[in-house]
C-alpha cells in the first residue's frame, strides 16, 4: 500500500482503491483504519470442540485465551485472512499444526476468482427450460441450463465469459448472483422459454411461483421395478406418468416377470422398449414433469382382443405420487374415474414416502492453479502435483473440495458446507474465496515452501496478518471437514 495524502491505497486486487481514513474499499471487505489497510472481517479460526461460536479475539492483544481456542483443536480458513494480490509474497498465514502427532502445514489464503462459476442442481423434474438455454437474473445473462441428470435439473452459471467477456451490468449482475447464491441466499433466475425459479443452497426450489416439495422416487420404468410386486392383485394395470420414461407395468420387464397379464392398454409415444415410453408429452409443469394435467390423454383406445375388458382397473400416478387416478373400465372399453380404493392408497404413499426431498444444491468451482500457488510455494507446479496427487488436502474455509483430475487445481465445494458469508467480491469482477492447502511440514518445505513464513497459532495471535487483526473462533459446521 502507498500513502497519498490521507487516503491510502489498497493493493490488496487490481482494482487499487484510494481509502479515506475510516473509509472501505469498493469491495467493503478492506478499510483505512487510521493509516492503515485493514481486513474488515476477523479471521475465522474453526474449532471442534469450541461449544458456543461467534467470539472475536483480537490478535496481538491481551485477549486471547488458549483456554478457549487450543492450537491442536483449530483451523485456520481463509475466511477474512485476506489476500496478497498479486500473490509475490507469502500466504497471509501459513500455519503450523500437529495432526495426530504428525507435523502438518496449513497454507492459508483468501483468493480471487476470475475463473469461477456456480453448479446448481435443482431437485425437479418439472421444466425449467431447453437445455442450453440463457439463464438470466435481472434480465442479464448469466448462465444456461445444462444436461439434466437423474431427478434434478441443472444449471452451469458465472464462468469468466458473463463476468468479463459481456457488458458491464452483465459481469455486474453475474458476480452479484453467484455471490448471493455461494452466500447462501436466495436469487431469482428466469430462463428464456422456460420457467422463473427460486434458487437458494439447501432449500426447496419454488418454479413459477410454486414451492417443490418431492424428487420423483425414480423414472417411470424404475418405479414400476420398484412397486409392481406391491400392485400385483390390487389393480389390474398401472401406469407411471413420467416426462423421461412413462411405465406401463402390464408391458413392462418387471411385470411379464410377476405374471400380470396384458390390458389392451395402448400408451401414445415413443415405444423404447416393452412397457417403456418416451416423450409422452412435451415437458411442463404437470404430471411427472410433463405438460399433462389429464393422464388419460397418453391412452389410445383400449384394445378387446388384446385383455382389454369392463370392470378392468387401472391406477395411474406419478413418479412422486403427487398425482395420480384410478379408473374402471365400462362396458364402452372407456376408463371412468372412481375413487382411490383404500388398499391401493397404501402404494401411493409409499412412492410418496421413498421420495427425499426436494432441494437446491449450489456447488461453487473455481481455479486455484494461477498465480495464488505463488503465495504457497516458490514452484507453483509442484503445489499442483501436490494437490493432485493428494498429498495436499484443498479445503475452502474448512469444508472438503473436490479437485478436478486433469491439469491445473480445478475445485468444486458445496457451499453449504463454509459458514454462512464465506464468499466475497472485487468489482473486477471476481469472486473471492477461501482456500487452505494442508499438507505434511515435510512435504510443503520439499516443494518449495515458505518456510520462514511458517507460524504457530500463539504466534500469529500475538502478531496478527498483514491485514487481519482479529480472530473470530467459530464451531466447526458439521463437526469436522
Ligand atoms: S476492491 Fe477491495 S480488495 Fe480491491 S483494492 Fe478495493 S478495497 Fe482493496
Amino acid at each position: 500500500m502507498t500513502q497519498d495524502r490521507e487516503k491510502i491505497r489498497c493493493d490488496a486486487c487490481p482494482v487499487m482503491c484510494y481509502i479515506a481514513p475510516g473509509q472501505t474499499g469498493a469491495c467493503d471487505r478492506y478499510a483505512n483504519d487510521r493509516g492503515r489497510i485493514v481486513r474488515c472481517d476477523p479471521v475465522t479460526i474453526l474449532s471442534k470442540t469450541l461449544e458456543q461460536g461467534g467470539r472475536i479475539v483480537p490478535f496481538a492483544g491481551p485477549a486471547w485465551d488458549g483456554e478457549v481456542i487450543r492450537p491442536a483443536d483449530a483451523f485456520v480458513t481463509g475466511i477474512g485472512a485476506g489476500t496478497t494480490y498479486p500473490d509475490y509474497k507469502p500466504a497471509p498465514f501459513i500455519v503450523s499444526t500437529q495432526v495426530e502427532g504428525a507435523d502438518m502445514v496449513t497454507v492459508v489464503t483468501e483468493a480471487i476468482f476470475s475463473y469461477c462459476g456456480v453448479k446448481v442442481k435443482i431437485d425437479t423434474d418439472r421444466f425449467l427450460g431447453p437445455e442450453g438455454a440463457v439463464v438470466r437474473a435481472e434480465g442479464e445473462p448469466v448462465g444456461h441450463v445444462t444436461t439434466a441428470e437423474y431427478g434434478s435439473q441443472m444449471l452451469s452459471l458465472g464462468g469468466v465469459h458473463h463476468l468479463t467477456g459481456g457488458t458491464k451490468p452483465e459481469g455486474r449482475v453475474t458476480c452479484a448472483s453467484m455471490l448471493a447464491l455461494c452466500n447462501g441466499e436466495a436469487v431469482t433466475l428466469t430462463i428464456d422459454g422456460g420457467s422463473t425459479v427460486i434458487v437458494q443452497a439447501g432449500r426447496a426450489p419454488v418454479v413459477d411461483g410454486k414451492e417443490e416439495h418431492r424428487m420423483r422416487v425414480g423414472c417411470g420404468s424404475a418405479t414400476i421395478g420398484m412397486f409392481a410386486a406391491q400392485w400385483q392383485g390390487l389393480v389390474d394395470e398401472v401406469v407411471v406418468v413420467d416426462d423421461h420414461i412413462t411405465g406401463v407395468v402390464s408391458e413392462h420387464q418387471a411385470g411379464k416377470v410377476l405374471g400380470w397379464q396384458p390390458t389392451g392398454i395402448k400408451v401414445k409415444g415413443h415405444k423404447s422398449t416393452p412397457g417403456r415410453y418416451f416423450r409422452v408429452s412435451e415437458p411442463g409443469l404437470g404430471w411427472g414433469g410433463t405438460r399433462i394435467t389429464d393422464p388419460l390423454e397418453i391412452l389410445g383406445p383400449w384394445d378387446g382382443k388384446r385383455g382389454a375388458r369392463a370392470g378392468l382397473t387401472l391406477l395411474m400416478v406419478s413418479t412422486t405420487g403427487e398425482e395420480y387416478a384410478y379408473y374402471v373400465l365400462d362396458e364402452a372399453l372407456q376408463p371412468v374415474r372412481q375413487p382411490l380404493p383404500e388398499n391401493l392408497q397404501a402404494t401411493v404413499r409409499l412412492i410418496d414416502e421413498n421420495c427425499e426431498p426436494s432441494l437446491c444444491t449450489v456447488l461453487f468451482m473455481g481455479g486455484a492453479g494461477g498465480s495464488l500457488r505463488a503465495g504457497v510455494t516458490k514452484n507453483p507446479v509442484r503445489l499442483t502435483r501436490s494437490v493432485q496427487g493428494r498429498e495436499t488436502r484443498l479445503t475452502a474455509g474448512g469444508a472438503p473440495c473436490y479437485v478436478w483430475p486433469g491439469g491445473g487445481i480445478t475445485f468444486m465445494v458445496d457451499v453449504t458446507r463454509l459458514p454462512r458469508g464465506a464468499f466475497g467480491y472485487v468489482p473486477t469482477p471476481a469472486l473471492v474465496a477461501p482456500l487452505e492447502f494442508t499438507l505434511p511440514r515435510d512435504a510443503y518445505v520439499a516443494l518449495g515452501g515458505h518456510e520462514g513464513a511458517i507460524r504457530s497459532l500463539d504466534e500469529i495471535a500475538a502478531t496478527g496478518g498483514e491485514y487481519t487483526v482479529a480472530g473470530k473462533l467459530e464451531t466447526w459446521p458439521g463437526g469436522e471437514a
